[in-house]
């Protein structure tokens, strides 16, 4: 490989611990959900690893069935990884879950110990990696049993194929259910991973303090709102923007006039503090220092490194965060 990371990486990012564990996370992550799949552009997706790491990026964030098709996220990071990255494994969090439709029959999804036990052994293959450093159910399965599924985790931990865990869109209820039944087999229970952005907040109504209760990070996806957060809709749908690309989450008809109507009253605010939106989005998740990390998405180099640039300016004043908050109740 002709990659030579960025000596001077670990000062250009700060790092919080998550929740009472060993471990700090980078207050950015990078998700692997787009833009890694075999229908996009391998060298863009080594180029955002890359800059994420030479910026103090040390946690990539995958699963199962990112692509697509389903798989080729993880094989194309192994890939990857296998090139530039494998001298870096000890200074690497690297992540996958289980947890959604994978493949044909009853035991390719949701939550029995069948699926998640295959799935890491497959995803392992696919990365050429011998484990992970947290593996996540990557959400609440209501017909299995919760022991079933904790049992599933401890014992990939038990393995040697994980060296934590994690749960991902689990209400608080569920949380704390799970969170018994792991401190129980003694499992190391590292973070949770929920949506939360400024305009999906649910999990400032119980969420986060159990977390803090139980002494368990949290790393938050989506939190650009899959880029509505940011200044690419204000004008518009970009043909090369995730509203406009056929199959994604993001659908044109969520970019209403009342949705680019406050993104546009959000980027004034943005505007006034020297920031993107992008970046106010990011500080705006980070001011709470029970969200260990911000796990967000770039479909482009210069769209991760202006999102780390948020680092400049994390504060915000009173009247700024009175400001925001008129805003979004509107
Ligand atoms: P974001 O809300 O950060 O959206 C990312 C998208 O926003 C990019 O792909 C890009 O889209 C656009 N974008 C990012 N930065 C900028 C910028 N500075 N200016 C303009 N546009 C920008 O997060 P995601 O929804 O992608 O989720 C992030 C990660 O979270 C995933 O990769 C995955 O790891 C995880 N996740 C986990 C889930 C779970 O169930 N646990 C579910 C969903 C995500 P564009 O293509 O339009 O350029």
């Amino acid at each position: 490989s002709n990659y030579k990371a960025s000596e001077d990486r670990y000062e250009k990012m700060q790092y919080r611990r998550c929740g009472k564990s060993g471990i700090r996370l980078p207050l950015l992550s990078l998700g692997l959900w787009h833009n890694f799949g075999d229908k996009d552009n391998f060298e863009n997706a080594r180029n955002l690893l890359r800059t994420g790491f030479d910026h103090g990026i040390t946690h990539f964030d995958l699963a199962n069935n990112y692509g697509p098709p389903y798989g080729s996220a993880e094989k194309n990071f192994g890939k990857i990884f296998a090139q530039d990255f494998k001298q870096f494994r000890d200074e690497l969090i690297i992540s996958t879950k289980a947890g959604w439709d994978m493949w044909p029959g009853p035991y390719g999804d949701f939550g029995s110990r069948k699926y998640l036990i295959a799935s890491l052994d497959q995803s392992l293959q696919r990365m050429g990696l011998d484990y992970v450093d947290i593996f996540y159910h990557h959400r609440p399965d209501p017909d299995t049993p919760l022991e079933e599924t904790m049992g599933a985790l401890d014992q990939i931990v038990r393995q040697g194929k994980a060296l934590y865990v994690g749960i991902s869109q689990y209400s608080a209820e569920d949380t704390a259910k799970a969170a018994k039944i792991l401190k129980a087999q003694n499992t190391p229970f590292l973070i949770h991973q929920p949506r939360y952005n400024m305009m999906d907040r649910w999990v400032e109504d119980g969420l986060l303090n159990t977390l803090e209760r139980e002494g368990i990070g949290s790393i938050v996806f989506s939190p650009l709102e899959q880029g509505i957060l940011t200044d690419k809709y204000l004008n518009g749908i970009p043909k090369d923007s995730r509203a406009a690309t056929q199959g994604s989450y993001l659908d044109e008809s969520k970019i209403t006039p009342e949705v680019v109507n406050k993104a546009q009253k959000l980027n004034e605010v943005a505007q006034s503090r020297n920031q993107s939106l992008a970046q106010m989005a990011v500080a705006w998740l980070l001011k709470d220092d029970r969200v260990t990390s911000v796990l967000v998405g770039a479909s482009k180099v210069a769209q991760l490194k202006e999102n780390i640039n948020t680092l400049k300016n994390l504060e915000f004043s009173k009247t700024e965060l009175d400001e925001i908050e008129k805003i979004l109740l509107n």
